[in-house]
């Protein structure tokens, strides 16, 4: 059991005022907040050890290579990737996918197959769509059901053996369905086609095990696990990531440089061009560290009860539809009110202190299927209560008495 009032002291944001009002944070989707020794590690990195990696032979920067390194293996043991080079430091999910499907190019060919999911991110839609227009190649949309949740028996369907690629996320943002990866990624290997998971709204939740999944890539953002922004890791096999051509040039990637050839260094390296985020990769470790001392199990027991409270409560609303009815779900609703716009809501309630986000969540293809412009969504995390949750219930109402 958590020490809630322990986990929210570790936030010094949430003891905040927004608006006057003590703050409700409730975008947790978006990004999640920090805790005060990951804010602590920052300034200690640049106060201490702050030098460039890989590079000198000098103290300091053999002291940051280490921490660099040292990160590395703990996200190595925290995902339980077999090694430490199939860990890539990215700046988030986005530059994760866009590496894989860079690395793509030079392997389709017109006729190939490559498999999308209805309930993606725009970031795990659109660099597969500029990878079909380069290639030639034909992407595919694995349909969802009105529950939000993918349609299995399509899949199956789907699947040949000009299926090259298969992405999908592990939890869609949207709407916080949790889908069948294991099924799916097992599905992908049968017609001979790799698979990526995009983890980015997974990694606050569990801790995926690559070995025992055995997806060809997986991809997260850092800012979503109590991390720092601009911090990311993408997971890929050894064998996919020397098969793949290196995503940018520059220093750091090559074993040797002539006008003639230039010749690219192992892994990681050969995916790591130029000065990386190196106070960002190493606390990124540091993040890690704080979410398993909480524990997983911990964060999913307080997460699971603060979604059923928020479903109950929210559903007290009259005129209140929620989109994402899977039983295989994470802590997001995703809701409308009849007759009034997503956006006036969160902007009224903001005014409460209470951070929802409204729109289209970047997959306007899931609000395309639902016919609607977006939604509000509140996702939460395992510092949030549901005394929070009762706050933004009373203020919804109070603005729903405003705008009707
Ligand atoms: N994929 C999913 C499911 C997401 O929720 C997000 C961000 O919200 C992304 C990808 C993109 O992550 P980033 O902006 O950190 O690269």
């Amino acid at each position: 059991m958590l020490d809630i009032n322990k986990i929210r002291a570790d936030f010094p944001i949430l003891s905040q005022k927004v608006n006057g009002k003590p703050l409700v944070y409730f975008d947790n989707g978006a990004t999640s907040q920090k805790p005060q020794v990951v804010i602590d590690a920052i300034s200690k990195y640049y106060q201490e050890i702050n030098a460039n990696i890989h590079r000198g032979v000098h103290t300091l920067s053999q002291l940051a290579t280490d921490a660099y390194e040292i990160s590395r293996g703990k996200i190595q043991n925290h995902i339980n990737a077999k090694f430490a080079h199939e860990v890539l430091f990215t700046s988030g999910t986005t530059h994760g996918i866009n590496l894989v499907t860079n690395g793509f190019a030079s392997i389709l060919k017109p006729g190939d197959e490559v498999l999308v999911s209805a309930l993606e991110h725009h970031s795990n839609i659109v660099p597969w769509q500029m990878l079909c227009e380069k290639t030639g190649a034909t992407l595919r949309v694995i349909p969802m059901n009105a529950d939000g949740e993918l349609m299995m028996s399509e899949y199956d369907k789907l699947l040949s053996n000009k299926t090259k690629v298969v992405t999908v996320n592990h939890i869609s943002n949207a709407l916080g369905t949790v889908n069948p990866i294991k099924y799916m990624i097992d599905k992908a290997h049968e017609v001979g086609a790799a698979i990526l998971i995009d983890g980015a709204q997974a990694v606050p939740h569990l801790k995926p095990n690559v070995q025992e999944l055995d997806c060809d890539f997986y991809a997260f953002s850092g800012h979503k696990m109590c991390g720092p922004t601009g911090t990311g890791i993408l997971y890929g096999k050894e064998a996919w990531l020397n098969k793949l051509p290196p995503y940018q040039g520059g220093g750091e990637m090559i074993k040797e440089v002539t006008f003639e050839k230039t010749t690219y260094a192992d892994l990681p390296h050969k995916f790591e061009a130029g000065t990386p985020n190196i106070a960002g990769g190493i606390v990124l470790g540091t993040a890690v560290d704080y979410l398993n001392e909480v524990g997983f199990e911990n964060i999913q027991q307080q997460e699971k009860e603060l979604l059923e409270h928020a479903t109950q409560r929210l559903l007290e609303i009259e005129g209140l539809k929620i989109f994402g009815t899977s039983a295989a779900k994470t802590s997001v609703v995703s809701f409308n009110i009849e007759g009034i716009h997503p956006y006036d809501i969160g902007t009224i309630i903001d005014k409460l202190g209470i951070a929802v986000r409204t729109g289209h969540h970047c997959a306007q293809p899931i609000m395309n299927f639902f016919c609607i412009p977006g939604t509000i969504r509140a996702s939460f995390a395992f510092y949030n209560t549901k005394e929070e949750i009762d706050v933004m219930v009373e203020a919804i109402k109070k603005a729903q008495l405003m705008l009707s």
